[in-house]
């Protein structure tokens, strides 16, 4: 396969393409961490290759997980959505954003009292997770935020606004859970995501928050790296974005699969400057290179 030329459609050939897609060592990866969105499923449509890889890599005794920046749903939802796909999975197969800034914040500031600018579901794992929710705007020291936390908001209010940009002008901690800019919508649109927001705070206060808990950051590869005990060089992160997938994985030290169902095309792959190492038209093309 080596040198092999890319095939994007059925008679068109791109050459120059920056990886080489060698079957004998993808076989060698043991763990699959799935992005999902543009991976797997374009808004409600299962793509096609899917549920075969799933399946098939279950089969063949390898780990498949899923990772998403999205933060704004829990696991168990998740659960619900592939299972209408017929992809089964349980709510420990899914490893979100929201896990992840969890697991950074409990490093050094477990128990906070926080600020959360997110869904419901979302405010409803914070405090699950140990953390004192503050409501509205305080004025007692005993009882103001440590931190802001933001994450994706589709439930955002004028008010929620307001009150985020009046602690971060007052200098208090700022967190977020990614930096998707949009999120992937019913009919092929869009629609602005927390990376959207953090422009938008930035905009009115100048602050942009200390950490970034998502991909690209390495965090949720390396826990789940640690607790699969899987070494990284046979752990594969497969996704559609190269600065949010890709880059996780590389600033993980795993190896990556870009997938040109989703976000990314063959001139963006080019352009980019970012290397995976595999590129596949779908993650039925994996499912051909596996079987
Ligand atoms: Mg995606």
């Amino acid at each position: 396969m080596e040198n092999k030329t890319y095939k994007k459609r059925p008679g068109r050939a791109v050459k120059k393409l920056p990886a080489v897609n060698d079957a004998r060592n993808i076989s060698k990866i043991e763990c699959f961490l799935f992005d999902m969105d543009g991976t797997l499923y374009l808004g409600n449509d299962r793509l096609d290759g899917a549920k075969e890889l799933i399946d098939l890599l279950r089969a063949q005794g390898k780990k498949a997980l899923f990772i998403t920046n999205n933060s704004s749903r829990v696991p168990a939802q998740y659960v619900e959505k592939l299972a209408k796909m017929d992809i089964s999975a349980t709510v420990d197969d899914f490893f979100t954003s929201a896990d992840a800034i969890v697991y950074l914040l409990n490093k050094t500031n477990p128990g906070a009292r926080i600020y959360v600018v997110g869904t419901p579901g979302f405010e409803n794992f914070m405090a699950d997770s140990g953390f004192e929710l503050v409501h509205g705007y305080e004025t007692d020291p005993a009882k103001r935020p440590e931190f802001v936390v933001l994450g994706f908001d589709t439930t955002l209010t004028y008010e929620k606004l307001r009150i985020m940009c009046d602690y971060l002008v007052d200098g208090v901690r700022y967190v977020a859970t990614h930096p998707d800019m949009v999120c992937p919508a019913e009919g092929h649109r869009f629609i602005p995501d927390a990376g959207s927001m953090m422009l938008m705070i930035e905009g009115a206060t100048g602050r942009k928050p200390e950490l970034i808990a998502g991909k690209p950051n390495a965090t949720m590869i390396n826990i789940l790296c640690e607790k699969l005990g899987v070494p990284k060089d046979r752990t594969a992160v497969v996704g559609d974005r190269l600065n949010t997938d890709i880059m996780s994985g590389i600033n993980a030290g795993a190896k990556t699969v870009c997938v040109l169902s989703g976000e990314t095309d063959l001139k963006m792959l080019e352009t980019s400057g970012i290397v995976p190492d595999y590129i596949f038209d779908s993650v039925l093309d994996i499912f051909n290179a596996l079987r």
